[in-house]
């Protein structure tokens, strides 16, 4: 058994024989997540010819942890994340009832996984409804932690919506009907500022061009306007070497000069550039009500969000994951497509730096798109033969080749 280390600079140590945490999930969960640990385990055998491996640590989550100790996410589970560091999970069914919140949510506080990080970009092969899906290649990053998903929200009839809009009457002269339900939006600095330094490293890491603040400012000008403000006074602050904003290089292009371009846009406006103007777009970092929307918008672009990777972030600990959900009625058929949570891996092998191993099963699954051979989500649109979750797993291992 051996752990990956975190310094007190955050400074990640990553041993050669690593455990890692994996949460199968609810309904497709466990077939996606079994097609997905056969072909990470294949390609850090072809990338690294045995001197590297991963001890996959199975965490309970979710219906199966249910059942079994009575609790979704058992105290046990929740330390053993906290062991791992670094973590994948399949989707989880969102309890129906009341007093439960997402165990999704729940993860992403507890662990502080501020930061959802969402790559969206085209695979040849893939059937688009667009005409040029290849000019996509965008990341979303959208705030994990606050925003209307922090879940302060009253239904209408309870006691504390009444209290909340008797005290909105009588301090602001804010009227409301007896039938309004309330959810309050918070938004601050530091939770802003910490998620578009992380989306400006990235940036500065991964020689992208471009980081747009997306928000709807010109209506919610104290949250949305704010952290557009809060944006760009961190890249004028602590990145003024290495950003300029759209502003200063329009008035003068010399001011690039390999620099990021900061920028922001209005959130309906974003929509329609995605469509109109995807090229000129890279990384998106935007709270989280609207990264929710964007995210699955760009993704639908390429073909939908069975195929689209996602990762939660903090400082220290990482959980990564497909961001579809677990589509009940596909359970334990062997037909999911694992693309989202394999791309999620190959995500998840880049951040543990394991380069060669991540390369190595993107090109194989980009490969298997290039052939044409899909499971039936995409098969049905394109008339042809689908392949199970697990034939598709063995497509892409086959596929595997160490780059020279
Ligand atoms: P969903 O599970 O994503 O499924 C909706 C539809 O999307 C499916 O019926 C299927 O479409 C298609 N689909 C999704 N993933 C697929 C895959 N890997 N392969 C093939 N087709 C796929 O959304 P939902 O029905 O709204 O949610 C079901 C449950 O999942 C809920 O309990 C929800 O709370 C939970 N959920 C969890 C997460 C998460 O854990 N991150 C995210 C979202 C939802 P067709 O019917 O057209 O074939």
């Amino acid at each position: 058994m051996s752990y990956i280390t975190v310094d007190e600079n955050k400074k990640m140590t990553v041993p050669d024989r690593v455990n890692l945490g994996y949460i199968e999930g609810d309904g497709i969960g466990p077939d996606i997540t079994k097609a997905m640990i056969n072909v990470v385990n294949a390609s850090i055998e072809v990338a690294y010819n045995g001197s590297r491996s991963v001890e996959w640590e199975k965490i309970l989550a979710g219906e199966e942890a249910f059942e079994k100790t009575g609790e979704h996410l058992p105290k046990e589970s929740q330390k053993q994340i906290e062991k791992c560091i670094v973590s994948i999970k399949g989707p989880l069914t969102t309890p129906i009832g009341q007093g439960f919140r997402s165990l999704n949510v729940t993860l992403r506080q507890q662990f502080d996984l501020y930061a959802n990080i969402r790559p969206v970009r085209y695979f040849p092969g893939v059937p688009s409804p667009v005409v040029h899906p290849e000019y996509m290649d965008m990341i979303v990053f959208r705030e994990n932690t606050e925003d209307l998903y922090a879940g302060i929200e009253w239904k209408y009839d309870s006691e504390q919506a009444k209290k909340v809009r008797e005290f909105l009457s009588r301090e602001f002269g804010v009227s409301l009907s007896d039938d309004t339900g309330i959810g309050i939006k918070p938004i601050g600095k530091f939770k802003s500022q910490r998620l578009v330094r992380k989306a400006i490293q990235y940036a500065i890491a991964n020689n992208r061009k471009s980081v747009t603040l997306m928000h709807k400012g010109n209506i919610m000008k104290y949250t949305e306007g704010a952290f557009k403000e809060w944006g760009y006074e961190l890249a004028r602050t602590e990145f003024p070497d290495q950003t300029v904003t759209e502003e200063e290089y329009l008035q003068n292009p010399d001011a690039l000069s390999g620099r990021i371009i900061i920028k922001d846009r209005i959130a309906d406006n974003m929509f329609q550039q995605a469509l109109t103007r995807t090229a000129e777009y890279d990384i998106i970092a935007t709270p989280n009500l609207n990264g929710d929307y964007i995210s699955d918008a760009l993704a639908a672009q390429v073909g939908g969000i069975g195929i689209a990777p996602g990762a939660n972030m903090g400082d220290v600990y990482a959980v990564f994951e497909a961001v579809h959900g677990t589509a009940p009625k596909y359970a334990g058929m062997d037909v999911a497509n694992p693309t989202s949570l394999i791309l999620s891996a190959v995500m998840m092998l880049r951040h543990i730096g394991w380069k060669e191993a991540a390369d190595i099963l993107d090109g194989a699954v980009t490969l298997c798109y290039k052939d044409q051979k899909v499971t039936q989500d995409l098969a049905r649109i394109m008339n042809i033969k689908a392949l199970k979750c697990s034939e598709f797993a063995e497509e892409i291992i086959k596929r595997m080749k160490k780059e020279d």
